[in-house]
This record gives structure tokens, C-alpha cells and sequence, in this order.
């Protein structure tokens, strides 16, 4: 099956899909895009993500390219002709196409674009083993909690990561404080077995990830605690791990080359995924 891309109200194929040069997202990284998971052919959290979109949308004053009931349809049928049953959907709104130039352009309209991926299983040996990231400086602007796709300070991160071998890179602020990963959610389990992950604030994505786990967490009664941890206490934890719409939870057995409790991933990274999956696979079975 050849993939299809949405692009601003046609289906066209992905090959060929393409958008104006003098789009805003081109010139200017004047965007914002989200990520939906998709597993059996059904979206996870599918609201908390437009509802995320929006915000994102909002905060940079571009117009809703659609009403939610026509995004929930469009997204669909991208699904439907791409033939997904697991993997992700992308969706891209730009400020759209207009003359460069820095400010807002009178004219333009939205410019819409969405794409579906199919995704193989997370492999084995990164929940057998977990995976390795390191850390670097938070270069990134003071609005990290809008999803625009201004993503360089990130790109230069994750790159570093691959060029040392590693699965992902946790960006450290100037007080020494994680706030979190290039694409991912960081979190820790501390010694007495508390959940610690940075408190929402500008300076991280509101994952929705982060966000359903954290639901879960407290309706299953463990200790949880949303505040800055440092990268010292990061370094001295029982477990950590990630999150993300794409992997849903990883455990991290090493940072910076230094082992991450006993270097195994632990049980509480072990459940956590399982309870994530539970709720995924409760919204597979109740669409
Ligand atoms: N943090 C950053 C910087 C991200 O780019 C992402 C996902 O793309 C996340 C966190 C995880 O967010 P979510 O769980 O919504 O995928």
C-alpha cells in the first residue's frame, strides 16, 4: 500500500506531497505539530493531543486549520488509507503561506499537513536491557511547552546522543536540574521508592504520555512527587526512564555512562510500561 499524505484538503501521495517555499513552517519554523500514537488501527488519547494542539495553536495565535469534529475525520481517513494498525499519525499546522517576512501575514490561511507511519514493536533488547542516554545543556527558548516545530536545540541533542551511542539525550538547565529528554519525558524513581518527574512549566512539553501515566500512578495510590530533580540525584536513583507517544516507556540503565541502579531495568519501570499498555489497549477495545 503506498502511503497518502493529507496536505491543506487533499490526499496526495506521500512521495510527492509537498508545500509551498514561502510556507511559514519552511521560513520560519512558524508552526506546531503533534504526534498521536496508534495501536490496532486506533488512536491513544486522541483528545488529549488535539486538546494539546489547540493549546500549542493558541499560545501562537494561529487559527484552528479545522473544527475538532473534521480533524477527528481527516485523521481517520489518513489512517484508513495508509492501512495503519500500528505506528503514528503527524499532524503540522504552519501560520501558512505569505511573503517572508518576521510578522504575522494578513492573509495567509493554516496550512494543514498530516502524515501516518507504521512503527515495528519498540525492540526487545531496549526493554530487556533498557538504553543508554547522556546529557547536555537546555539550549533551547523559554516556551518549551508549546509543541512548535522548532526543534534545532533537540536535533542537536539527539544527534549527539547518536554519535555517542546513545538512545536519547536529557537536557540539563543551568541550575543543574533535568528538565527533559530531546523527544521524550525523564523520570526517576528514588531510593525510596518515589516517582519523581518535573513539575509542567515552560520549560517541558506537557506530555501526553506523561500525562496518562501520571492518571494512572495516582488511581494505582504510588508515591508520586512532580518537582525538579538534578542530575546528581538522577545519577544516585533506583530507576529511571522515559516517555513518549511513540515508545510509549523506556527504562534508562545508564546516563552518561554511569549505571542507573544496578544497571537492569527495574521493576518499577517494568510495571509502569504494563500499566501504560493496559490503558492503551483499554482504548483499543472500548472504540
Ligand atoms: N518532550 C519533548 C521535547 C517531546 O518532543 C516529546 C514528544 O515529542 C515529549 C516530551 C513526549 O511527549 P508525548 O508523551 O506527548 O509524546
Amino acid at each position: 500500500m503506498s502511503r497518502i499524505a493529507y496536505v491543506n484538503g487533499r490526499y496526495q501521495p506521500h512521495r510527492t506531497a509537498a508545500v509551498h517555499i514561502e510556507d511559514r513552517g519552511y521560513q520560519f519554523a512558524d508552526g506546531v505539530y503533534e504526534v498521536v500514537p496508534v495501536q490496532r488501527g486506533k488512536l491513544i488519547d486522541e483528545d488529549l493531543h488535539l486538546d494539546r494542539l489547540e493549546f500549542s495553536l493558541g499560545e501562537l495565535e494561529i487559527a484552528p486549520p479545522m473544527e475538532r469534529r473534521a480533524f477527528k475525520f481527516v485523521l481517520r481517513e489518513v489512517l484508513r488509507r495508509n492501512g495503519i494498525d500500528r505506528g503514528i499519525l503527524y499532524m503540522q499546522v504552519t501560520r501558512g503561506v505569505a511573503p517572508r517576512e518576521h510578522k504575522f501575514p494578513l492573509m495567509a490561511r493554516p496550512a494543514l499537513v498530516i502524515t501516518a507511519k507504521r512503527l515495528k514493536p519498540v525492540p526487545a533488547q531496549y526493554l530487556e536491557e533498557g538504553v543508554g542516554i547522556i546529557t547536555i545543556p537546555d539550549l533551547r527558548w523559554k516556551r518549551c511547552d508549546i509543541k512548535t516545530i522548532g526543534l534545532l536545540a533537540n536535533v542537536l541533542g539527539k544527534q549527539r546522543a547518536a554519535e555517542e551511542g546513545a538512545y536519547e539525550a536529557w537536557q540539563v538547565d543551568p541550575e543543574g536540574h533535568v528538565t527533559e529528554g530531546t523527544s521524550t519525558n525523564a523520570w526517576i524513581v528514588t531510593k525510596d521508592r518515589k516517582i519523581v518527574t518535573r513539575p509542567l512549566g515552560r520549560e517541558i512539553l506537557p506530555g501526553v504520555t506523561r500525562r496518562a501515566l501520571l492518571a494512572l500512578l495516582q488511581a494505582e495510590n504510588f508515591v508520586l512527587e512532580e518537582r525538579s530533580f538534578a542530575l546528581s540525584e538522577a545519577l544516585a536513583a533506583a530507576e529511571a526512564f522515559l516517555t513518549s507517544s511513540s515508545v510509549f516507556l523506556l527504562p534508562i540503565t545508564n546516563i552518561d555512562g554511569e549505571k542507573v541502579g544496578d544497571g537492569r531495568p527495574g521493576d518499577f519501570s517494568k510495571r509502569l510500561r504494563q500499566l501504560y499498555l493496559d490503558h492503551a489497549a483499554r482504548q483499543v477495545s472500548a472504540a
